[in-house]
């Protein structure tokens, strides 16, 4: 297990075709012939594409709740719930998912807070939310949950790049100076 997406889907660490477990070589694709991997027994192409991560900011009285992770990556460090989306599954419902299961709480979402991109990175969704019930309660992910306010966030201690570029947004769209 490592924390490096990169690192466990370069270009030659998938080995064999997940159809006929043929060797799995680099070859040029159409239409744009660049080099996939590409089953030399059966001619599968097995495209890498980014992952998909759904996420809200919940709001509540000015506050919004953030989760303190305690596994990596981001151990020990803050972020507001989120996680991948599975298969089949909508953004939407991935995001209300993800925060019940981190936070026990219920959540309708209230709209498109931004999405946020990076190289060798997920793609990570962000709504904002409201509670509408359930109870607060950790998760194996997450050891710790609070309501903070603006002036609370722990901009030194937040988890991801994109956690602290979308609390300054939040925070920023309610007329506050973020604070680092
Ligand atoms: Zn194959």
């Amino acid at each position: 297990m490592t924390d490096d997406p990169l690192r466990v889907l370069a270009p030659g660490t998938i080995r064999f075709c997940p159809l006929c477990a043929g060797t799995l070589g680099r070859a040029p694709v159409p239409p744009d012939l660049r080099e996939q991997a590409v089953c030399a027994a059966c001619g599968f192409v097995f495209y890498l594409n980014p992952k998909v991560v759904a996420g809200t900011i919940p709001e509540q009285d000015g506050r919004i709740l953030l989760t303190r992770r305690s596994i990596n990556p981001g151990r020990g460090l803050w972020t507001f719930p989120g996680g991948f989306v599975d298969f089949g599954e909508s953004v939407t419902d991935a995001a209300m998912r993800e925060t019940f299961e981190e936070t026990g709480l219920k959540v309708e979402l209230t709209g498109l807070h931004n999405v946020y991109s990076y190289p060798g990175s997920p793609v990570i969704i962000v709504y904002r939310a409201n509670v509408v019930g359930g109870t607060l309660t950790a998760c194996p992910e997450n050891d710790l949950l609070e309501w903070v306010t603006p002036a609370e966030i722990p901009w030194d201690t937040l988890a991801f790049p994109s956690t602290r570029e979308a609390l300054r947004e939040w925070v920023a769209a309610r007329g506050q100076m973020p604070g680092g």
